[in-house]
């Protein structure tokens, strides 16, 4: 089979089925020529790992003469002039650029539905989202849209839509793929991740885009061995958080983290139990750090340099027009909520305690790391939520990060494994392990498959 028959064979399911689903803000209208690109890159012997497979990569990721808009009304037609460093390596190894999915405004969410272009709905039930922020990306993948996907997690955008949705979503340690080319939320938290219906997939998909990159400065420098650790033993203590199944976890949440203790236990996987105690601040914290870095990212766009702008008598009002009629309400509500954390007087209450809660999570996770090579929460407390459910309070949705957002103020690698279903819906645990043992974690999937 041929790169463009496979290309055709997508792109005919979207047709059919993205009138539903809404999980793309746009296709590549060169897939086609890529895709040929590929075929003659092939006959010419080239060795390509993703030779013609297609990859949705979503819309805040900078595709060269391919729109990026963030899903915000500030970008529309703004047409990036270079490739991130992940389309780079994606265009490296053989894949064709699908199209731009979905998310919530600059990535700050939980459902998609803060999208400036409409909600993505989730393909297990049309009237529930997919998660957030990279739920175009999950639901391209889970109605087979898409084979595989690019997304990006900065307090479990990649993780909890995969768990909404029923696939693998992979959030890697700080600095193993790189942020260039990748619109900023906020720098101390945010991360490229995979998406794949298939461990192998997922594997394949994570070699190819991780590694050390010149162009982003807080690039690690390690060689990924993702498919090579789907081959090794998965000899390792597994850490129970305690704090994590205190409450608030949904029946069949519990029961699917549960169900994933007992299948591994027989791979003699051993499971002991151990405290973060501060994992309860996590969720303040994250939204402190959060905010006031968003506050400082997003004030590049001012009507002069990207996308929107909207003219006035002077540079101030030509700016403020232009923020007013481009961001949506979250988007200004996480300005405001940053813009006060930072500002003088306020900075040591808010800011500076943030700082000191991140440093006591970290010794924290180091203290039970001390005591299991990898530790084991749900992903989401409950399966995907219902369109509207949460659109009226911003703290409910904020909510629905409980579980991942610790991980991203750490650095720590994580992974959302698909483990289980609550009333036809599917429902993830999650697996995240010290900085740089990003591998390990797909050992320990591949022994649950
Ligand atoms: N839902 C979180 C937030 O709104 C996570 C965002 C993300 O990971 N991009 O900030």
């Amino acid at each position: 089979i041929s790169a463009k028959e496979v290309l055709q064979e997508y792109l005919e399911r979207i047709q059919r089925l993205e009138p539903r689903v809404h999980a793309f803000l746009r296709l590549n209208p060169r897939a086609q020529a890529e895709a040929e690109a590929v075929e003659k890159r092939l006959e010419a012997g080239e060795a390509l790992p993703l030779a013609g497979v297609p990859v949705a990569v979503k819309d805040n990721l900078c595709t060269r003469g391919l729109e990026t808009t963030c899903a915000s009304r500030i970008l529309e037609g703004f047409v990036p002039p270079y490739d991130a460093t992940v389309i780079t390596r994606l265009r490296q190894a053989g894949a064709v650029v699908l199209g731009k999915t979905n998310l919530d405004e600059f990535a700050m969410g939980s459902s998609t539905e803060y999208s400036a272009f409409g909600p993505t709905r989730n393909p297990w039930d049309l009237e529930r989202v997919p998660g957030g922020t990279s739920g175009g990306s999950a639901a391209a993948v889970a109605a087979n849209l898409a084979p595989l996907a690019l997304g990006t997690d900065t307090g479990g955008s990649v993780r909890q839509p995969a768990a909404l949705c029923g696939v693998y979503g992979f959030k890697p340690t700080y600095g193993r793929i790189s942020r260039y080319g990748v619109v900023a939320h906020a720098s101390s938290l945010d991360q490229v991740g995979t998406m794949a219906r298939s461990l192998e997939d997922l594997a394949l998909l994570t070699d190819a885009i991780s590694g050390p990159d010149a162009l982003d400065a807080t690039s690690l420098p390690l060689e990924p061995q993702f498919q090579r650790a789907l081959t090794e033993p998965a000899e390792l203590t597994v850490g129970i958080v305690r704090e994590a199944f205190a409450s608030g976890n949904s029946e069949g949440v519990s029961a699917a983290c549960e169900n994933f203790r007992q299948v591994l236990q027989r791979c003699g996987v051993r499971f002991v139990e151990v405290s973060v105690p501060s994992l309860r601040y996590a969720l303040a914290t994250y939204y402190l750090v959060d905010t006031s870095e968003i506050s400082s990212n997003l004030a590049r766009y001012d009507g002069t340099l990207y996308g929107l702008r909207i003219a006035g008598a002077d540079v101030t009002e030509t700016m403020m027009r232009s923020r007013e009629a481009g961001l949506g309400p979250e988007v200004k509500r996480r300005i405001l909520m940053g813009t006060f954390a930072l500002s003088s007087g306020y900075y040591e209450a808010y800011y500076g305690k943030a700082l000191r809660a991140r440093a006591k999570l970290r010794a924290d996770f180091d203290a039970a790391f001390a005591r299991a090579d990898v530790l084991l929460t749900p992903t989401s407390p409950t399966p995907a939520f219902r369109l509207g459910e949460k659109l009226s309070d911003p703290l409910s949705m904020y909510l629905a990060d409980i579980d991942t957002v610790a991980v991203n103020l750490a650095g720590l690698p994580a992974l959302s494994i698909p483990s289980g279903f609550e009333e036809g819906l599917p429902v993830g645990v999650q697996l995240m392990a010290r900085p740089v043992q990003d591998e390990r974690l797909f050992t320990l999937a591949k022994a649950f498959e």
